[in-house]
């Protein structure tokens, strides 16, 4: 079987994002970027697979400027075998990268598409669903655990309050989150190993693919600004002031 783990260069998580003085987007220039967490989550959870010897070839994907090359190298020095960059310096919204994602997926016929549960960067949490849908095949999102077992998959996913156990027949796609495993640190050799890897790269025309926005962004905006709290001398003048604000 092979894994497909799509994977997204994203402002890295350690960053606060600086807001464009124009309210048209995040200022990413000189910012550090890196694989979406939940992205590296897949990874270390195809390489898991793969040792269990339940798959051969993990194949990463990444689409994305030619920098995402970077963060397919990541992958490939995690574990995965060979990459593929679907090059492109648009902004490319969910539904076109599923519809990417769907088209190389029928050139390699994965047993499985493990993707993250969300980029980090426009949380949208859409991209595995839309794939699912258009490919017609059985999903299992936000998984906690996941278990291959001949030709289904177990997945434990995280809802409110619990967890779900879903059963999947593969081919099947899989969204990770946090909790599923802690990523491995790609060691030096496999880091040096892994630029001989081969990484291919597409364009989203290969793929017949039309990455033209559906959306328009109108505006971004910094989070409101803190208010400073106040410190009171005693439990009666907390009690004074939240009675005061009317929520006791
Ligand atoms: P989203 O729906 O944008 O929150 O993204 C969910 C998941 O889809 C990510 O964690 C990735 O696995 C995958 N994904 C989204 N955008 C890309 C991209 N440009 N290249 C590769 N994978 C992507």
């Amino acid at each position: 079987m092979k894994i497909l783990v799509p994977v997204k260069r994203v402002i890295d998580y350690n960053v606060k994002p600086r807001v464009k003085a124009d309210g048209s987007g995040v200022d990413l220039a000189n910012v550090k970027m890196s694989m979406n967490p939940f992205d590296e989550i897949a990874v270390e959870e195809a390489i898991r697979i793969k040792e269990a010897g339940k798959a051969e070839e993990i194949i990463a994907v990444s689409i994305g400027p030619a920098k995402a090359q970077e963060t397919l190298r990541t992958a490939l020095a995690m574990g995965a075998d060979r990459a593929i960059l679907v090059e492109t310096d648009d902004e490319v919204e969910p539904l076109a990268v599923a519809k990417i994602l769907k088209a190389v997926a029928e050139e390699e016929q994965p047993g499985l598409i493990m993707l993250g549960k969300q980029a980090i960067d426009d949380d949208s949490n859409q991209t595995g669903q839309m794939l699912a849908a258009l490919m017609g095949r059985p999903q299992g999102t936000f998984a906690n655990t996941v278990e291959v077992e001949g030709d289904s998959v177990t997945v434990k996913r995280e809802v409110d309050g619990g967890l779900q156990t879903v059963k999947l027949t593969l081919p099947a796609i899989v969204t990770t989150d946090l909790r599923l495993n802690e990523p491995r640190y790609a060691s030096l050799p496999n880091i040096m190993k892994a630029k001989k890897k081969p990484l291919d790269t597409k364009s989203p025309a290969d793929f017949g693919v039309d990455t033209a926005p559906r959306l328009t962004t109108t505006n971004v905006s910094e989070p409101p600004v803190r208010q400073a709290g106040e410190k009171v001398e005693d439990v009666d003048a907390l009690v004074a002031k939240i009675k005061a604000l009317g929520i006791a």
